[in-house]
């Protein structure tokens, strides 16, 4: 049996943005700069992908600038807006694909200032503004946490940085797809997206750009993109991308409805099934498929449930390194949010998407209890019942 359950880390490709790419890596060919029938149908499938993704997040007044990831489009935007001198605020929870790139701003001379969420991984307006000065030039607040899955009030926040002149970026790596982002109306000046996070293909991402925003180029060369990306276009990516948007606008609402009863079975089962589980993140402002526990006393043994998992065949994460590369640290995303440095290395993150079964989250019910060293498996407790289980 194998289950996975590690959506926040990537999804499986929707069998139906395979089928649209797999002709772009077939017969259509061509490079879309030719001018040609074979480039002019590559152009074509670009144009029809950048529609697509615009479409999702209501972006009408947006350009949208492919990349190779949602890294890229994090670096593009605060490396293309922000100089020498200028002040840039960010919550302390971001990905490192903003954080690091903080560092690599700071050694050029930019002026970083990151903000303390509250304990549920809440950025408050009123702690943004206590951040901001009137010569912030951006400001970058994620959409969602990686970790812990707790939504960020994004027209709030925007709403603080255009108060003190400045612009409002948010990487929506893990929102995308998820739920609704409306950047016109959230009034939201860039957008940082990735398709391997709903069910596109890795190696592709995009910004999306409110219109008249002047960025400069990370990649210069023959001027694709408008000249904000140099570099002949992952054509077959780019339309899994488009693809998996267009699915996203028509299923994101009854996929979210499904995963929301699941998650909070979920969460329901553990918390009042297992001695000491806490929820990390906010109870509500969460993604709809994300979980994210402590076992209080139990921290240090996190890593052993998450192999233990892994040998009966489920995948799941490590909430507290956001690779295994830094297995075992303190997270730093819990730590800005108020937990100690025990509590901090100790946490098992637990992400469901649209393949996500019922009879998944039953199996894992039935042998997470054990796992992390309690007896009788959840399910086989007289309460809380398996009610708001779907489908
Ligand atoms: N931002 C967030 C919030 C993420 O969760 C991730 C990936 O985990 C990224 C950025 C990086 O995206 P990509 O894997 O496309 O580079």
């Amino acid at each position: 049996m194998s289950v996975y359950l590690d959506y926040a880390a990537t999804s499986p490709l929707d069998p139906r943005v395979l089928a649209a790419m797999l002709p772009y890596l077939e017969q259509q060919f061509g490079n879309p700069s030719s001018l040609h029938g074979a480039g002019r149908q590559a152009r074509a499938a670009i144009d029809v992908a950048r529609e697509q993704v615009l479409s999702l997040f209501k972006a009408a007044a947006a350009q949208v600038i492919f990349t190779a990831s949602g890294t890229e489009a994090n670096n593009l935007a605060l490396k293309g807006l922000v100089r020498e001198g200028d002040h840039l605020v960010v919550s302390a929870i971001e990905h490192p694909a903003i954080l690091e790139t903080c560092l690599a701003l700071e050694r050029h001379g930019a002026r970083v200032t990151r903000v303390l969420p509250d304990s549920s991984g809440l950025v408050e307006p009123e702690a943004l503004a206590a951040a901001c000065t009137s010569a912030t030039r951006l400001v970058s607040v994620m959409a969602a946490n990686n970790v812990v899955g707790t939504l960020q009030p994004l027209a709030a926040l925007a709403q603080v940085a255009h108060e003190y002149g400045s612009l409002f970026h948010t990487d929506a790596v893990q929102a995308c797809g998820k739920i609704p982002i409306d950047m016109e109306a959230h009034e939201i000046d860039l957008l940082s997206l990735s398709a391997h996070k709903f069910y596109g293909p890795k190696g592709v991402g995009a910004l999306l750009v409110r219109k008249g925003i002047d960025l400069a180029p990370l990649v210069h060369g023959g001027g694709q993109e408008g000249g904000y990306r140099a570099g002949t276009e992952n054509v077959a990516g780019i339309v899994g991308l488009g693809q998996a948007a267009a699915l996203a606008a028509s299923e994101q609402s009854t996929d979210a409805a499904r995963l929301v009863g699941l998650r909070d079975t979920l969460i329901d089962h553990v918390l009042r099934g297992i001695p000491g589980a806490y929820l990390l993140g906010h109870r509500f402002k969460r993604l709809p498929g994300h979980a994210c526990f402590g076992f209080a006393g139990q921290e240090g043994g996190a890593m052993r449930v998450l192999l233990d998992l892994d040998r009966l065949g489920f995948a799941i994460s490590s909430g507290s390194a956001c690779s295994s590369r830094h297995m075992g640290e303190p997270s730093y995303v819990l730590m800005a949010m108020g937990y100690d440095a025990i509590r901090a290395r100790g946490s098992l993150r637990i992400s469901l998407g649209r393949f996500t079964k019922t009879e998944d989250i039953a199996a894992l019910l039935d042998a997470l209890p054990a796992v992390v060293g309690q007896l009788t498996p959840l399910l086989r407790r007289p309460t809380p019942s398996l009610q708001g289980v779907t489908s």
